[in-house]
């Protein structure tokens, strides 16, 4: 059955590689993005999700051209990774505004539909960091540890709604956020990961469309790890 399906910050990296992988398969696809425009085949919307009358606007958007969210992706994030000793407030603030905040007001804002279709799934993508944590990443690693909190009291508040909300933890991914990483730093990584490499933002889209598919209807709360194994033991 067809969904209509919203991935925020799906002009690009991971989210664009998700948005793909639902079209593929005919769901309805519309993605966010902050003025680069929408790629082929996708329905776009502008927003800023740090902005909540931007959210509002770029779902009743969506909902007037595909209808209802019925599956949310809350995908957008940033870094701005400094050492504790060096991080401003600001810097921790707005890193959380984005990735914890932000996937906060489009859960919301995608929820009372949800409630009345008594049917939705939300997919939040945290991050390998958001449990292991990572030096200089004090900002990046609470915002996506929070995530899962969000997840979790979803679970609890709508899970006899047939609403299921889950976390997708990817580990290192090819995308422009891990192209910046100095190479010395990537192969440490590659070093500590068990599948030797990194990954494709593919191989976490396909979990994802997975969570959304009624063969994950039983799934809620969960952390997945879509990480080689770096992460094992979370
Ligand atoms: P990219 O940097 O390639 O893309 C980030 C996306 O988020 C862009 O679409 C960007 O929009 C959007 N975005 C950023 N800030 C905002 C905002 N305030 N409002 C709306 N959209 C915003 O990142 P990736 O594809 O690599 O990452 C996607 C998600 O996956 C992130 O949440 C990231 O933390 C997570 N992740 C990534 C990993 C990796 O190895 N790459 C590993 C683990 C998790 P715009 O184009 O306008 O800038």
């Amino acid at each position: 059955m067809a969904r209509t399906v919203l991935v925020t910050g799906g002009n690009r990296g991971i989210g664009l590689a998700i948005a793909q992988a639902f079209a593929k398969q005919g769901d309805r696809v519309a993605i966010t993005h902050r003025g680069s425009g929408a790629p082929e085949g996708l329905f776009g919307v502008q927003c800023d999700i740090t902005d909540s009358a931007a959210v509002d606007a770029a779902f009743a958007a969506v909902e007037a051209e595909l209808g209802p969210v019925e599956v949310l992706v809350a995908n957008a994030g940033i870094t701005d990774d400094t050492l504790l000793l060096r991080m401003s407030e600001e810097q921790f603030t707005r890193v959380v505004d984005t990735n914890l905040t932000g996937a906060f007001r489009c859960a919301k804002r995608a929820s009372g539909k949800m409630l009345r279709a008594r049917w939705g799934r939300m997919i939040f993508i945290s991050s390998v960091i958001g449990l292991y944590g990572g030096p200089g990443q004090v900002n990046y690693a609470a915002s996506k540890a929070g995530l899962v909190g969000v997840a979790r009291s979803i679970t609890r508040e709508l899970g006899s709604r047939n609403i299921t909300a889950n976390v997708v933890a990817p580990g290192f991914i090819e995308t422009e956020m891990t192209a910046v990483l100095p190479a010395e730093k990537k192969a440490e990584y590659v070093k500590a990961i068990p599948a030797g490499r990194l990954a494709s933002a593919d191989e976490v889209a396909s979990v994802v469309t997975w969570l959304a598919g009624d063969g994950a209807g039983y799934i809620s709360g969960a952390v997945i790890p879509v990480d080689g194994g770096l992460g094992m033991g979370h």
